[in-house]
């Protein structure tokens, strides 16, 4: 990073309504947590262990990137955070709820009192190691068992705190004006044919202007391209910064993917080069060429 640039600084609050927002989120996240259990051991397919927590994952995700955006959070330690727990009280709650329809289904005389004052952790662990022992049939009806169940069951959180990362991900990072109060808009101009290498001595200079004015190499292909953002405040049009990401098409077992690498974040761009960047937009979208 250039020591001449300034960059976004986030104003760190919470967003007035976080303390209604919260309570209802880890609520939703408790509800999907509860059902997600029941609902892989009724359908044993195999395809669901891993469908199904990637799932939940997402859902959570997207839940709290919608509590982000509407708080609206400005802080994103907190709004990572937020993510990362709200999927670990998922997985929390989904464990608890099973033990607990497991102790209803075992003593279903006995009152919730007597039930909750039985949880010692000897008698938790020996549930686990039970369930472990007992694992699952798939509809091949193959058996999975011991140290698989142990394996499952560890990459099970991993995998959903990974999906709700990513799923929320764009609602942590988005920039806010703070005396608009709104999000910023984003919009991109893509260099195809250009990589990392090429832009880094700009990004070294600071210069900007450059970076607005980059055009795609054509005889370079299109497999590589560098993506230029600029964010700003459609209200005042006073808060606008540039970001810089190479992006790179991969071809996976899915298709076409892109891969993001960041080079630069949320630099305050300077009015010029702001109406610079309105130009260049207009002109790609005149232009018959890829605009995107
Ligand atoms: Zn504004």
């Amino acid at each position: 990073m250039p020591m001449a640039l300034s960059v976004y600084a986030p104003s760190h609050r919470l967003g007035q309504r976080m303390p209604v927002l919260v309570p209802v989120l880890l609520l939703c996240t408790v509800l999907l947590g509860a059902l997600y259990q029941p609902l892989l051991y009724v359908l044993p397919l195999q395809i669901l262990q891993f469908v199904l927590p990637c799932a939940l994952g997402a859902v959570v995700g997207a839940l709290s990137a919608g509590v982000i955006s509407r708080a609206p959070c400005r802080s994103p330690p907190f709004a990572w955070g937020l993510i990362v727990v709200a999927a670990l009280v998922a997985w929390v709650a989904s464990w608890a709820s099973t033990l607990a329809l497991d102790l209803r289904e075992a003593y279903p005389d006995a009152s919730w009192d007597l039930l909750l004052s039985s949880l010692t952790p000897d008698f938790v662990s020996e549930w686990i190691s039970a369930r472990n022992a007992a694992g699952w049939v798939d509809s091949k009806g193959k058996t999975t068992q011991g140290v698989f169940v142990t394996i499952v069951w560890v990459v099970e959180p991993i995998v959903m705190m990974g999906t709700a990362v990513f799923a929320g991900r764009e609602a942590a990072r988005r920039l806010f004006c703070e005396p608009c109060h709104r999000w910023l808009d984003t919009r991109s101009l893509s260099a195809h044919g250009l990589n990392a290498t090429d832009v880094k001595p700009l990004i070294d200079a600071g210069d900007l202007r450059s970076l607005v004015e980059l055009s795609s190499d054509e005889l370079m292909g299109t497999n590589f391209r560098i993506s230029v953002s600029r964010h700003r405040c459609t209200t005042c049009n006073q808060s606008t910064y540039l970001s810089i990401e190479e992006v790179r098409v991969m071809n996976t077992r899915y298709g076409p993917q892109d891969r993001r690498k960041s080079l630069l974040r949320n630099v305050v761009l300077p009015a010029a080069l702001d109406r610079r960047f309105d130009e260049r937009l207009a002109e790609l979208e005149g232009a018959p060429s890829r605009a995107a």
